[in-house]
């Protein structure tokens, strides 16, 4: 398990067309707000301060692309999910990161982050059956594990599981984090893998 060496903040970007050219792959992040995003990508690239952790609702929702040992992207994309923003930033957001997944031809993979302590949520749910419609390959990722005891999150992510065998025939592959007990750096050997395969 190699170390991210250099991670770099390229740029934020509005829509897809300010996005960097597309010429090495990129793999995206995504969740409900305050899902842990921010902070499981300082963690998995060892730069505490690369994404602005507790983004509030209201502020500019962007594309932010990272570069990653000079080899690929890593995209964080606005979180979903916040009660208090109005729908006409909801439709903003949803057209902008609908046109980005769909759109964005370097795009190998979408990392799809949920809390590992709750059950499948509605918006997460409907995000998953819209990627799975799309064609838009996912896999979960089961954050903050270190708020409840191993066994808890073994039982809750088979429940979880249980609840999405009922609409996919396959289950998506995942990956369990925290930035406490410092899991999910296999997320970047994972990465680094499949852009072997890309090659
Ligand atoms: P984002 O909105 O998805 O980017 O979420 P943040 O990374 O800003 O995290 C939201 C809150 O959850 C913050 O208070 C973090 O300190 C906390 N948090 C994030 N990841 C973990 C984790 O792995 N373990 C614990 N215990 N707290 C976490």
């Amino acid at each position: 398990m190699n170390p991210v060496k250099t991670a770099v903040f390229e740029k934020s970007s509005s829509k897809i067309e300010e996005c960097p050219p597309p010429k090495i792959p990129e793999y995206a992040f995504i969740g409900r707000s305050n899902v842990g995003k921010s902070s499981l990508i300082n963690h998995i690239t060892g730069n505490k301060k690369l994404a602005k952790t507790s983004g509030r609702p209201g502020k500019t929702q962007l594309i932010n692309h990272f570069l990653i040992d000079e080899q690929w992207y890593l995209v964080d994309l606005p979180g979903y999910g916040w009660a208090q923003v109005s729908k006409t930033e909801k439709a903003k957001w949803k057209k902008m990161i609908e046109r980005y997944l769909l759109e964005r031809e370097n795009l190998a993979l979408v990392f799809l982050l949920v809390d590992s302590r709750h059950m499948p949520q509605k918006v997460d749910q409907e995000f998953m059956r819209w990627l799975g419609e799309k064609g838009i390959p996912f896999i979960l990722v089961f954050t903050k594990v270190d708020k409840q005891s191993k066994n808890q999150t073994e039982s809750n992510i088979a429940k979880y599981r249980k609840v999405l065998k009922k609409e996919w025939a396959e289950l998506p592959k995942y990956f369990t984090a925290s930035n406490v007990t410092g899991e999910g750096l296999e997320i970047i050997d994972y990465v680094r893998l499949l852009n072997e395969d890309l090659h």
